[in-house]
């Protein structure tokens, strides 16, 4: 196989663009898998199912016919032949994708699904983004990082993503989320032989470049 790369980090952090920008540097594949998690809500939502109700998010997944391509300069998403890129990133969606991704049965099934991208890549290289891919998904990925930055960078950037709704709104989004999300994965702590990339004082092509270099 070739170079398998993980970065990790909380929501805001830069890690999708940085890691596509990465991708697209070194002539590697992408893969953000929080797409997945946000394309399994969607797809929920889509045909009415609670997203509290475990036991249904489960019984949907043999039928979720989640679709990406790995191509940085072509990251689109599809459930069956629905294009969802621009839907999954709806208020709608993000409220509720926590409740998708604390799920044990739906980690274990989109880890295996993930795993198999990162395997069947035909490029020199992969990089995979999301919050547990240095320590469950990838953890003898060949460099594993962690991207972090102050919370106040993270939500001015975030705001800056999110039209239509106020700063403050956004960012108290983020942080319940972050809080949600911490309970089922560590991603504010690099796990061992990991690297802490903190982007707080860097623009966006110095980070880039501090993650290529590494
Ligand atoms: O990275 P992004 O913010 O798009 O991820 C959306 C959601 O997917 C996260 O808030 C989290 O609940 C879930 N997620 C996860 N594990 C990952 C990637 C994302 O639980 N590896």
């Amino acid at each position: 196989g070739g170079v398998v790369v993980a970065i990790d980090g909380p929501a805001g952090s830069g890690k999708s663009s940085v890691s596509r920008a990465t991708a697209r540097r070194l002539g590697f594949g992408y893969q953000d898998t929080g797409a997945a998690y946000r394309a399994l809500a969607w797809s929920a939502l889509d045909r009415g199912i609670d997203t509290t109700d475990a036991a249904a998010v489960i019984a949907s997944l043999p039928g979720f016919d989640y679709r990406i391509s790995t191509d940085p300069d072509h990251t689109v998403v599809q459930v069956g032949d629905t294009d969802v890129t621009e839907a999954i990133r709806e208020p709608r969606v993000s409220a509720v994708v926590s409740q998708v991704a604390r799920i044990p049965e739906v980690r274990a099934y989109l880890v295996e699904l993930f795993r198999s991208v990162i395997r069947e890549s035909l490029r020199p290289g992969i990089v995979t983004e999301g919050r547990d891919i240095t320590t469950v998904v990838a953890p003898d990925a060949d460099v594993r990082i962690l991207l972090t930055a102050s919370e106040e960078a993270r939500m001015a950037r975030r705001s800056l993503e999110v039209t239509g709704q106020s700063a403050e709104v956004t960012a108290q989004q983020l942080s319940s989320r972050d809080v949600q999300d911490s309970r089922v994965v560590d991603f504010m702590n690099a796990a061992d032989g990991v690297t802490t990339v903190d982007s707080t004082h860097l623009d966006f092509d110095q980070t880039v470049t501090a993650v290529v270099d590494l």
